[in-house]
């Protein structure tokens, strides 16, 4: 089989490098908060060209922490996609807020900024656009719409660690930015991790405080806060990870540029598009068409494994039944979740296996159309 990402590959390649780096911490003495962590946010603020980073437990709690020291919570709306992650709108549900589902655009799958207007109100506080499957959101659009209504931006950058709008970082495109460093993740770890990006201090300030139980001075607490922190050895890991990331996505670029060029001419597949001064970091290669169920049974078949991202709208969630959407009112996500495969897509992806994937594919195409 050949698998939608191979982890073991990929921290196998860079082994004793992570090992070295592992038995430091193990013998530093110093396993939260530490060192590590504080180098790790420096190097990532500095790598996206913003002038904080804190680190979390992880991408839910970056996205929690950020709204919560944003002051956002019970009475307030936050618009969002609902095409995502379920962590998304759960984050805004999570601090008391009521999350507000917006449909997407039919190109980039990423948040309609033409749609986003008419669903603000007096209680709208933040726009929260998802950069989907490693492609960023239309920011220009929705920083325009959010300065307009005096409205903040949080990006969840959690599936696009290296990817670029018009030049510029993700990370350092809105108010602030949530990153996740979840094993599949472009930069994970080999746990849970996340991160903060922003260039406010006092919001840097206020979830350095809140991470560690609201706590500045050690045994004294100023509020209610989290225990969300991130340990020495992951930020050990992602130090060592970031050291390859932009080989790495580049190494997701080629392979995505193969894809492109193999499945171009196929009437009933189509690749992701790229909207233009877009830099896409392929944290997924999905693939959209009318026949998925025979295609991607076909793939299995021919021991091609491929993964659907994602099967449910968030509105439709049972989870949020209680906002009362009914399904068709976000018609395009929705069409989109019976639409919608990923085939494999990970940096080390043999040239071998690339052709493998491609075959079939082509091959499903020509069994469809006789
Ligand atoms: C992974 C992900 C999250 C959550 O990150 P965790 O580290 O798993 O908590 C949030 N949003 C999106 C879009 C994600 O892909």
């Amino acid at each position: 089989m050949i698998p939608l990402i191979n982890l073991k590959q990929q921290f196998g390649t860079i082994k004793d490098e992570l090992i070295d780096e592992m038995e430091k911490v193990l013998l530093s003495g110093q396993y939260i908060l530490g060192s590590k962590v504080e180098e790790l946010e420096e190097k990532i603020a500095e790598k996206l060209g913003v002038s904080h980073a804190v680190a979390v437990a992880n991408g839910t709690d970056a996205l929690i922490l950020t709204l919560d020291a944003y002051g956002i919570g019970k009475g307030d709306e936050v618009i969002t996609t609902p095409f995502t992650f379920f962590a998304t709108g759960e984050a805004i549900s999570r601090v008391g807020a009521t999350p507000v589902f917006v449909d997407i655009d039919p190109i980039t799958f990423t948040l309609c900024p033409l749609k986003i207007e008419e669903k603000i109100t007096p209680k709208t506080k933040a726009i929260i656009p998802v950069h989907l499957f490693g492609q960023t959101a239309h920011m220009n659009e929705i920083n325009q719409l959010a300065k307009k209504h005096n409205l903040l931006v949080i990006e969840d950058a959690c599936q696009a660690f290296g990817a670029e709008y018009k030049g510029k970082a993700a990370g350092s495109l809105g108010d602030a930015a949530c990153f996740s460093f979840f094993p599949t993740k472009n930069l994970g770890t080999v746990g849970d991790g996340g991160m903060i990006t922003t260039s406010d201090p006092a919001l840097a300030k206020r979830i350095r405080t809140l991470r560690i139980h609201g706590s500045v001075k050690k045994y004294f607490h100023n509020e209610i806060g989290y225990n969300s922190r991130l340990d020495e050895l992951h930020a050990a890991i992602l130090l060592t990870c970031l050291k390859h990331i932009d080989q790495w996505n580049q190494q997701r670029g080629t392979i995505a540029a193969r894809y492109r060029a193999s499945l171009k001419d196929l009437k009933h597949v189509h690749s992701p598009a790229v909207s233009s001064g877009s830099l896409h970091v392929y944290h997924l290669y999905c693939l959209e068409t009318d026949y998925r169920k025979e295609i991607t049974e076909y793939l299995r078949q021919k021991n091609v494994q491929t993964g659907i991202y994602y099967p449910c709208c968030l509105h439709l969630q049972e989870a949020f039944k209680g906002l009362g959407y009914q399904k068709g009112s976000l018609p395009i996500a929705e069409a989109l979740t019976e639409k919608l495969f990923a085939i494999p897509m990970h940096p080390f992806l043999s040239v071998e296996s690339q052709d493998k994937v491609i075959a079939a594919i082509r091959e499903s195409e020509e069994i469809l159309s006789c």
